[in-house]
Protein backbone atom coordinates (compact mmCIF):
# COMPACT_ATOMS: atom_id res chain seq x y z
CA UNK A 1 0.00 0.00 0.00
CA UNK A 2 1.73 3.37 -0.78
CA UNK A 3 1.83 6.27 1.55
CA UNK A 4 -0.55 8.63 0.16
CA UNK A 5 -3.40 5.35 0.32
CA UNK A 6 -2.35 4.75 3.82
CA UNK A 7 -2.63 8.71 4.83
CA UNK A 8 -6.37 8.61 2.50
CA UNK A 9 -7.51 6.16 5.31
CA UNK A 10 -6.79 8.53 7.97
CA UNK A 11 -8.44 11.87 5.51
CA UNK A 12 -11.35 14.03 5.10
CA UNK A 13 -13.09 16.43 2.95
CA UNK A 14 -14.81 19.28 4.48
CA UNK A 15 -13.32 21.89 7.45
CA UNK A 16 -10.01 20.73 7.70
CA UNK A 17 -10.05 23.05 10.21
CA UNK A 18 -12.77 20.95 12.83
CA UNK A 19 -12.46 17.43 10.99
CA UNK A 20 -8.58 17.48 10.83
CA UNK A 21 -8.59 17.49 14.78
CA UNK A 22 -10.50 14.54 14.50
CA UNK A 23 -8.15 12.45 12.63
CA UNK A 24 -10.95 12.33 9.70
CA UNK A 25 -9.42 14.17 7.28
CA UNK A 26 -9.03 13.44 3.19
CA UNK A 27 -6.54 14.99 1.52
CA UNK A 28 -4.93 16.74 4.26
CA UNK A 29 -1.17 15.59 6.06
CA UNK A 30 -1.24 15.67 10.03
CA UNK A 31 0.26 19.24 10.86
CA UNK A 32 -1.56 20.96 8.18
CA UNK A 33 -3.88 22.51 10.27
CA UNK A 34 -1.05 24.07 12.82
CA UNK A 35 1.21 24.79 9.32
CA UNK A 36 -2.20 27.12 8.14
CA UNK A 37 -2.60 28.60 11.50
CA UNK A 38 1.15 29.55 11.91
CA UNK A 39 1.11 30.81 7.86
CA UNK A 40 3.99 27.99 7.10
CA UNK A 41 4.78 26.80 3.53
CA UNK A 42 2.08 24.74 2.43
CA UNK A 43 2.33 22.36 -0.47
CA UNK A 44 0.11 20.04 -2.85
CA UNK A 45 1.36 16.48 -4.12
CA UNK A 46 -0.60 15.11 -7.53
CA UNK A 47 -0.62 11.66 -7.94
CA UNK A 48 -1.59 11.68 -11.35
CA UNK A 49 -1.92 8.18 -11.85
CA UNK A 50 -5.24 8.03 -10.26
CA UNK A 51 -6.96 11.33 -12.26
CA UNK A 52 -10.07 10.12 -14.00
CA UNK A 53 -10.50 13.08 -15.76
CA UNK A 54 -14.58 13.46 -14.23
CA UNK A 55 -13.70 17.14 -14.77
CA UNK A 56 -15.23 17.95 -10.69
CA UNK A 57 -12.66 19.89 -9.52
CA UNK A 58 -12.48 22.12 -12.59
CA UNK A 59 -16.21 22.60 -12.28
CA UNK A 60 -15.48 23.21 -8.54
CA UNK A 61 -12.93 25.93 -8.93
CA UNK A 62 -15.21 28.11 -11.47
CA UNK A 63 -17.99 27.57 -8.79
CA UNK A 64 -15.80 28.39 -5.88
CA UNK A 65 -13.96 31.52 -7.92
CA UNK A 66 -17.08 32.88 -9.98
CA UNK A 67 -17.40 36.19 -7.41
CA UNK A 68 -13.84 36.95 -8.89
CA UNK A 69 -14.37 36.56 -12.07
CA UNK A 70 -14.29 39.76 -14.53
CA UNK A 71 -17.39 41.45 -15.51
CA UNK A 72 -15.51 43.80 -18.39
CA UNK A 73 -17.08 47.11 -19.01
CA UNK A 74 -17.23 47.45 -22.98
CA UNK A 75 -16.50 48.50 -25.39
CA UNK A 76 -12.92 48.80 -24.51
CA UNK A 77 -10.84 52.11 -24.51
CA UNK A 78 -8.40 51.96 -27.53
CA UNK A 79 -4.91 51.15 -26.31
CA UNK A 80 -1.93 52.50 -27.77
CA UNK A 81 0.52 51.32 -28.54
CA UNK A 82 -1.79 48.71 -30.16
CA UNK A 83 1.08 45.96 -30.72
CA UNK A 84 2.18 45.89 -27.29
CA UNK A 85 -1.29 46.55 -25.44
CA UNK A 86 -3.34 43.83 -27.38
CA UNK A 87 -6.97 43.58 -25.90
CA UNK A 88 -7.50 40.05 -24.69
CA UNK A 89 -10.92 39.52 -24.57
CA UNK A 90 -12.20 35.82 -22.82
CA UNK A 91 -16.09 37.24 -21.56
CA UNK A 92 -17.36 35.85 -24.23
CA UNK A 93 -16.25 32.30 -23.80
CA UNK A 94 -16.44 31.75 -20.57
CA UNK A 95 -17.65 28.15 -21.22
CA UNK A 96 -14.05 26.98 -22.58
CA UNK A 97 -12.59 24.55 -19.52
CA UNK A 98 -9.52 22.71 -21.98
CA UNK A 99 -7.12 25.93 -21.10
CA UNK A 100 -6.35 28.59 -18.72
CA UNK A 101 -8.26 31.21 -19.30
CA UNK A 102 -8.98 34.43 -17.13
CA UNK A 103 -12.62 32.32 -16.18
CA UNK A 104 -10.85 28.98 -15.98
CA UNK A 105 -8.16 28.46 -13.63
CA UNK A 106 -7.76 24.79 -13.97
CA UNK A 107 -7.75 22.28 -16.69
CA UNK A 108 -7.68 18.85 -17.22
CA UNK A 109 -4.13 17.90 -19.83
CA UNK A 110 -4.05 14.62 -21.33
CA UNK A 111 -0.87 13.02 -22.26
CA UNK A 112 -1.52 9.62 -24.58
CA UNK A 113 1.56 7.29 -25.60
CA UNK A 114 3.97 4.51 -25.20
CA UNK A 115 6.43 4.12 -22.75
CA UNK A 116 8.37 1.12 -22.34
CA UNK A 117 6.44 -0.79 -24.84
CA UNK A 118 3.00 -0.27 -22.68
CA UNK A 119 0.37 2.18 -23.62
CA UNK A 120 -0.55 4.98 -21.22
CA UNK A 121 -3.47 7.74 -20.93
CA UNK A 122 -2.42 10.03 -18.24
CA UNK A 123 -4.48 13.02 -16.95
CA UNK A 124 -2.75 16.13 -15.38
CA UNK A 125 -4.83 18.88 -13.66
CA UNK A 126 -2.93 22.29 -14.45
CA UNK A 127 -2.66 25.17 -13.11
CA UNK A 128 -0.23 27.44 -11.33
CA UNK A 129 2.53 25.84 -9.67
CA UNK A 130 2.76 28.27 -6.43
CA UNK A 131 6.75 28.47 -6.93
CA UNK A 132 8.85 29.21 -3.77
CA UNK A 133 10.77 32.24 -5.66
CA UNK A 134 8.39 33.57 -8.17
CA UNK A 135 9.98 35.31 -10.78
CA UNK A 136 6.24 36.64 -11.70
CA UNK A 137 5.54 38.22 -7.59
CA UNK A 138 8.99 39.30 -7.64
CA UNK A 139 9.02 41.56 -10.95
CA UNK A 140 5.52 42.71 -10.98
CA UNK A 141 5.95 46.42 -11.45
CA UNK A 142 2.71 47.61 -9.25
CA UNK A 143 3.14 45.24 -6.70
CA UNK A 144 0.22 43.21 -7.35
CA UNK A 145 1.44 40.16 -7.67
CA UNK A 146 2.68 38.55 -4.00
CA UNK A 147 4.47 35.51 -2.26
CA UNK A 148 1.92 35.35 0.72
CA UNK A 149 3.60 33.65 3.99
CA UNK A 150 2.38 30.06 3.72
CA UNK A 151 3.60 29.98 0.21
CA UNK A 152 0.69 30.86 -1.80
CA UNK A 153 0.90 33.53 -5.01
CA UNK A 154 -1.83 35.46 -5.47
CA UNK A 155 -2.77 38.33 -7.75
CA UNK A 156 -4.68 41.48 -6.39
CA UNK A 157 -6.94 42.66 -8.51
CA UNK A 158 -7.69 45.88 -7.02
CA UNK A 159 -4.02 46.87 -8.14
CA UNK A 160 -3.60 44.95 -10.97
CA UNK A 161 -2.55 46.96 -14.37
CA UNK A 162 -2.86 43.74 -16.81
CA UNK A 163 0.78 44.81 -17.87
CA UNK A 164 0.82 40.90 -18.14
CA UNK A 165 4.60 41.17 -16.56
CA UNK A 166 3.75 38.27 -14.58
CA UNK A 167 2.83 35.93 -17.99
CA UNK A 168 5.92 37.73 -19.53
CA UNK A 169 8.33 36.16 -17.29
CA UNK A 170 6.02 32.76 -15.67
CA UNK A 171 8.15 29.94 -17.76
CA UNK A 172 4.30 28.03 -18.02
CA UNK A 173 2.95 31.67 -19.23
CA UNK A 174 -0.24 30.58 -16.31
CA UNK A 175 -1.76 34.53 -15.82
CA UNK A 176 -4.35 35.22 -18.25
CA UNK A 177 -5.67 38.97 -19.02
CA UNK A 178 -9.15 39.87 -19.06
CA UNK A 179 -9.37 43.54 -20.92
CA UNK A 180 -11.98 46.17 -19.59
CA UNK A 181 -11.87 45.99 -15.83
CA UNK A 182 -9.70 47.25 -13.16
CA UNK A 183 -8.03 50.29 -11.93
CA UNK A 184 -6.04 51.23 -15.76
CA UNK A 185 -10.18 52.06 -16.57
CA UNK A 186 -9.38 55.24 -14.22
CA UNK A 187 -6.29 55.77 -14.25
CA UNK A 188 -4.91 56.01 -17.90
CA UNK A 189 -7.11 53.71 -20.11
CA UNK A 190 -5.03 54.42 -23.34
CA UNK A 191 -1.76 53.70 -21.68
CA UNK A 192 -1.57 52.00 -18.45
CA UNK A 193 -1.58 48.15 -18.93
CA UNK A 194 -4.67 46.42 -20.04
CA UNK A 195 -6.92 44.70 -17.34
CA UNK A 196 -6.05 42.43 -14.60
CA UNK A 197 -4.32 38.95 -14.66
CA UNK A 198 -6.08 35.59 -13.15
CA UNK A 199 -4.78 32.37 -12.25
CA UNK A 200 -5.07 30.03 -9.40
CA UNK A 201 -4.85 31.54 -6.06
CA UNK A 202 -4.98 28.43 -4.05
CA UNK A 203 -8.18 29.21 -2.60
CA UNK A 204 -6.67 31.44 -0.25
CA UNK A 205 -9.45 33.11 1.08
CA UNK A 206 -10.81 29.32 2.41
CA UNK A 207 -6.96 27.65 3.40
CA UNK A 208 -7.36 30.72 5.60
CA UNK A 209 -10.58 30.26 6.85
CA UNK A 210 -10.00 26.34 7.54
CA UNK A 211 -11.45 25.03 4.36
CA UNK A 212 -9.88 22.63 1.80
CA UNK A 213 -9.25 24.01 -2.51
CA UNK A 214 -12.45 23.40 -3.67
CA UNK A 215 -10.28 21.27 -6.58
CA UNK A 216 -9.28 19.43 -3.42
CA UNK A 217 -12.21 18.82 -1.68
CA UNK A 218 -14.33 17.85 -4.62
CA UNK A 219 -11.69 14.92 -6.72
CA UNK A 220 -13.97 11.73 -6.09
CA UNK A 221 -10.27 10.19 -6.02
CA UNK A 222 -8.52 12.08 -3.49
CA UNK A 223 -5.68 13.02 -5.84
CA UNK A 224 -4.33 15.63 -4.34
CA UNK A 225 -2.82 16.14 -0.83
CA UNK A 226 -1.53 19.48 0.96
CA UNK A 227 0.36 19.64 3.77
CA UNK A 228 3.51 21.25 5.16
CA UNK A 229 5.89 21.70 2.30
CA UNK A 230 8.30 19.06 4.09
CA UNK A 231 6.40 16.19 4.33
CA UNK A 232 4.31 16.57 1.77
CA UNK A 233 7.72 16.67 -0.65
CA UNK A 234 8.57 13.56 1.89
CA UNK A 235 5.10 11.45 0.86
CA UNK A 236 5.77 12.46 -2.69
CA UNK A 237 9.30 10.89 -2.87
CA UNK A 238 7.66 7.97 -0.90
CA UNK A 239 4.88 7.97 -3.32
CA UNK A 240 7.56 7.89 -6.40
CA UNK A 241 9.52 5.12 -5.10
CA UNK A 242 6.69 3.10 -4.83
CA UNK A 243 5.33 3.27 -8.08
CA UNK A 244 8.99 3.31 -9.84
CA UNK A 245 7.57 6.65 -10.72
CA UNK A 246 8.85 10.61 -11.48
CA UNK A 247 8.20 14.05 -9.71
CA UNK A 248 7.51 17.26 -11.61
CA UNK A 249 7.93 20.29 -9.78
CA UNK A 250 10.30 19.93 -7.05
CA UNK A 251 13.29 21.67 -8.86
CA UNK A 252 11.74 22.56 -11.50
CA UNK A 253 12.32 27.18 -11.23
CA UNK A 254 14.48 26.40 -8.55
CA UNK A 255 11.22 24.41 -6.24
CA UNK A 256 7.31 25.09 -6.35
CA UNK A 257 4.62 24.14 -4.29
CA UNK A 258 2.95 21.53 -6.20
CA UNK A 259 4.59 18.32 -6.90
CA UNK A 260 3.06 16.07 -9.54
CA UNK A 261 4.07 12.31 -9.47
CA UNK A 262 3.58 9.98 -12.68
CA UNK A 263 4.66 6.41 -13.75
CA UNK A 264 5.51 7.68 -16.80
CA UNK A 265 8.76 10.24 -16.99
CA UNK A 266 7.63 14.03 -17.80
CA UNK A 267 9.98 14.27 -20.86
CA UNK A 268 7.52 11.37 -22.59
CA UNK A 269 4.74 12.89 -20.91
CA UNK A 270 5.30 16.12 -22.32
CA UNK A 271 5.84 15.14 -25.67
CA UNK A 272 2.22 13.91 -26.12
CA UNK A 273 0.15 16.68 -24.75
CA UNK A 274 -0.82 19.93 -26.40
CA UNK A 275 1.11 22.72 -25.80
CA UNK A 276 0.63 26.32 -26.67
CA UNK A 277 -1.30 29.22 -25.00
CA UNK A 278 -3.05 28.53 -21.89
CA UNK A 279 -1.81 24.85 -22.30
CA UNK A 280 1.17 24.68 -20.55
CA UNK A 281 4.25 22.17 -21.19
CA UNK A 282 5.78 20.12 -18.96
CA UNK A 283 9.66 21.06 -19.40
CA UNK A 284 13.06 20.71 -16.69
CA UNK A 285 12.76 24.74 -15.84
CA UNK A 286 15.68 26.05 -14.83
CA UNK A 287 15.57 28.76 -11.48
CA UNK A 288 14.66 31.71 -13.64
CA UNK A 289 15.38 33.85 -10.51
CA UNK A 290 19.02 33.04 -10.84
CA UNK A 291 19.11 34.67 -14.19
CA UNK A 292 21.48 38.00 -13.44
CA UNK A 293 18.56 40.15 -15.30
CA UNK A 294 15.32 39.01 -13.55
CA UNK A 295 17.17 39.16 -10.30
CA UNK A 296 18.33 42.53 -10.46
CA UNK A 297 15.53 43.95 -11.76
CA UNK A 298 14.18 42.15 -8.86
CA UNK A 299 16.56 44.19 -6.40
CA UNK A 300 16.42 47.21 -8.07
CA UNK A 301 12.37 47.40 -8.74
CA UNK A 302 10.87 45.59 -5.35
CA UNK A 303 10.66 48.99 -2.94
CA UNK A 304 8.85 50.69 -6.24
CA UNK A 305 6.73 48.12 -6.31
CA UNK A 306 5.66 48.33 -2.99
CA UNK A 307 5.58 52.18 -3.17
CA UNK A 308 3.18 51.26 -5.96
CA UNK A 309 0.87 48.79 -4.34
CA UNK A 310 0.80 51.44 -1.70
CA UNK A 311 -0.13 54.03 -3.94
CA UNK A 312 -2.39 52.09 -6.20
CA UNK A 313 -4.21 50.63 -3.30
CA UNK A 314 -5.37 54.35 -1.65
CA UNK A 315 -6.28 55.15 -5.39
CA UNK A 316 -8.24 51.99 -5.16
CA UNK A 317 -9.88 52.67 -2.58
CA UNK A 318 -10.61 56.05 -3.25
CA UNK A 319 -12.38 54.75 -6.86
CA UNK A 320 -14.21 52.48 -4.82
CA UNK A 321 -16.07 55.15 -2.15
CA UNK A 322 -16.49 57.15 -5.15
CA UNK A 323 -18.75 54.46 -6.57
CA UNK A 324 -20.49 53.31 -3.73
S1 LIG B 1 3.80 29.06 -11.95
FE1 LIG B 1 4.05 31.08 -12.91
S2 LIG B 1 2.30 32.27 -12.15
FE2 LIG B 1 2.55 30.51 -10.78
S3 LIG B 1 3.89 31.22 -9.10
FE3 LIG B 1 5.24 30.26 -10.66
S4 LIG B 1 5.87 32.00 -11.95
FE4 LIG B 1 4.07 32.68 -10.78
S1 LIG C 1 -6.67 25.71 -5.57
FE1 LIG C 1 -8.62 26.81 -5.80
S2 LIG C 1 -8.19 28.39 -7.36
FE2 LIG C 1 -6.53 26.87 -7.50
S3 LIG C 1 -7.18 25.39 -9.07
FE3 LIG C 1 -7.87 24.58 -7.08
S4 LIG C 1 -9.97 25.34 -6.84
FE4 LIG C 1 -9.00 26.56 -8.44
S1 LIG D 1 -11.74 15.71 -9.79
FE1 LIG D 1 -9.93 14.41 -9.46
S2 LIG D 1 -10.24 12.64 -10.78
FE2 LIG D 1 -11.69 14.22 -11.46
S3 LIG D 1 -10.58 15.33 -13.06
FE3 LIG D 1 -10.14 16.42 -11.18
S4 LIG D 1 -8.23 15.55 -10.41
FE4 LIG D 1 -9.04 14.13 -11.96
Amino acid sequence: MSSKTKNADKLSRRNFLSLAGAGLAASILPGTVEAAQKNQELATMLDIETCINCGECVRACRKANRNKFPEPEKPFPDMTPQQRVRVEDWSEKRNVTDRLTPYNWLFIQTSKGNYNGLDFELHIPRRCLHCQNPPCANLCPWGAAVREVNGTIRINDKICLGGGKCRDVCPWLIPHRQTGVGLYLDLLPRFAGNGIMYKCDRCYQRLTQGQLPACIEVCPMQLQTIGPRKEILKQARELAEDINGFIYGDQENGGTNTFYVSPVPFDVLNKNIVKGPGSPHLEPVKNSMANSEFLTAALVGAPIAGLAAGLLSLKADKQKRNKS
